[in-house]
């Protein structure tokens, strides 16, 4: 059987429908080797696929090419934990949309993949079902909340993967995993049936080789939905059509000069960062310092938003309703049994500061005072845009680092979110691409940021880089 593992959508297409190989052959070929690294931990679970086969249709844009879903998107009749005790064995009774939409694309869904705990996490490591290695480094961490899906892209367990991108969870591990990594406009993809963690920033994201393959799974997953009435009205749009290679005639970039100079950021990771640069410059783009005064506040600010709304959100998990109850006392007992004994250790300390952050005598100073913040970071990201056409930055300050390496350390985990969160509360597209590595072979991304849905803007630039560059062609050897 040829390697598939290491293929895209564009070329496993290619092989399926010249009839080189079946749909058939393509599922089992990626079972076996899910099966075969298992030790990165990335799936938590691998279907059971035969009467997936069997339906898979012929003709969508997607016909028999599998990928794999982050465990926190709801799939009919398949289980859902969030990797948290709490959902443990639950089953799903419905398909949120995102998945409907790829199974009326003929997409084969594999499985579902490991995941920091109701994606509160940057390292994969607050997983109930333990961390994810990242593929090019078995002792580091994939990046995280979205770990699985990243780790399972990079080791060629499937060409292309879900992940939710609340503060950066589908852009920094997928800089860290060397893939590339979409966060959509907030409202292009549908939030129906993905479990609600900051509901103001969430949105389903997508890993994949290419910038072409991560157009072609958008194009199938954006859109409005009467489900969610926080989508836009947006038609369903084919997003390759714009990639021809070319950037846009007369292309700004911005580089904001604070992530690029200022302290803290990997010396490699900037490097390579102004080496890409170089190749856009090549490709025709005028590169242009931007100074970003808010950037030292989004993590602060994220910090507080996605707190108080987590603590709401997560509320409805006491024991009566979804998964895990403990019912060995009274009401009471059982609510705080059940949430005790049912979240992570990471999860409870969020909801301890959500609830702090909201209540009577210190909303005004926390969570009143980091709304105002958001809105003069929207402000600010409007009026660079008035100059340049995409921003960019690292998606990442530092390459992946040991597992355990921040234990001790909660304030470093909490600013990896530093470069992309700020994305997430403007509601603004960003998308992740590989630019190089470091010296002892870690891949290193940088995001290509744009206004609201300007999606098919950032597809081009990326895929007009990779038609140039090969950084997202290079594999891990796991064998
Ligand atoms: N690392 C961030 C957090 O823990 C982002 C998580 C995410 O995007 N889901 O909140």
């Amino acid at each position: 059987m040829k390697n598939l593992a290491f293929l895209s959508i564009k070329e496993l297409k290619a092989l399926i429908n010249s009839g080189e190989v079946s749909s058939k052959q393509v599922i089992e070929y990626f079972k076996e080797r899910a099966h075969n690294h298992s030790d990165l931990n990335a799936v938590l679970e691998v279907f059971d696929t035969a009467s997936v086969i069997e339906k898979t249709e012929a003709s969508g844009s997607l016909a028999g090419i599998p990928g794999y879903i982050k465990d926190n998107i709801a799939q009919n009749t398949r289980k859902m934990s969030c990797a948290s005790k709490i959902l443990e064995g639950f089953e799903c009774a419905y398909d949120a949309t995102v998945i409907a939409r790829l199974k009326q694309a003929g997409a084969v869904l594999l499985g579902r993949t490991n995941m920091d705990e109701f994606a509160m996490g940057s390292s994969g490591e607050t997983s109930a079902f333990g961390p994810t290695k990242n593929p090019w480094n078995k002792e580091c961490v994939p990046g995280g909340s979205s770990s699985g899906s990243a780790a399972a892209v990079a080791a060629g367990l499937a060409p292309w993967a879900l992940g939710s991108d609340t503060g950066g969870s589908v852009r920094q591990p997928a800089g860290m995993c060397g893939i590339v990594g979409l966060k959509p406009t907030y409202g292009l993809v549908s939030r129906y049936g993905l479990t609600a963690y900051g509901s103001s920033l969430d949105q389903v994201g997508i890993f994949a080789r290419s910038s072409y393959d991560t157009a072609l799974v958008l194009s199938e997953i954006a859109g409005r939905d009467l489900k969610d009435s926080s989508t836009l009205d947006v038609e369903k749009h084919d997003y390759t059509s714009a990639l021809q290679g070319t950037i846009k005639k007369g292309l700004k970039i911005g580089v904001i000069q604070e992530a690029l100079n200022g302290e803290g950021l990997d010396p490699e990771i900037k490097k390579n960062t102004e080496q890409a640069l170089k190749e856009f410059e090549k490709l025709g783009a005028t590169i242009v310092p931007v100074s970003m005064k808010t950037l030292e506040y989004g993590a602060a600010c994220y910090f507080i938003v996605s707190r108080a709304e987590a603590a709401s959100n997560l509320a409805r998990f006491d024991g009566v309703r979804y998964g895990m109850s403990k019912r060995d006392g009274d009401l009471n007992s059982m609510y705080k049994t059940t949430r005790h004994d049912g979240f992570g250790k990471e999860v409870r300390a969020r909801i301890m500061v959500g609830n702090y952050v909201l209540s009577v005598g210190h909303a005004g100073k926390f969570y009143t005072n980091a709304q105002r913040v958001r809105r003069i970071i929207r402000k600010e990201f409007k009026d660079m845009f008035d100059t340049v056409d995409v921003l960019v930055m690292p998606s990442h300050s530092v390459p992946a680092f040991k597992m355990g390496a921040y234990d001790n350390n909660k304030l470093a985990m909490d600013l990896q979110d530093y470069f992309t969160c700020s994305m997430n509360l403007a509601g603004i597209p960003a998308l992740s691409i590989p630019v190089g590595f470091t010296a002892d072979q870690k891949p290193t991304g940088m995001q290509l940021i744009g206004p609201h849905l300007s999606e098919e803007l950032l597809l081009q630039t990326a895929d007009a880089y990779q038609q140039v560059t090969s950084w997202h062609k290079h594999n891990p050897s796991l064998d």
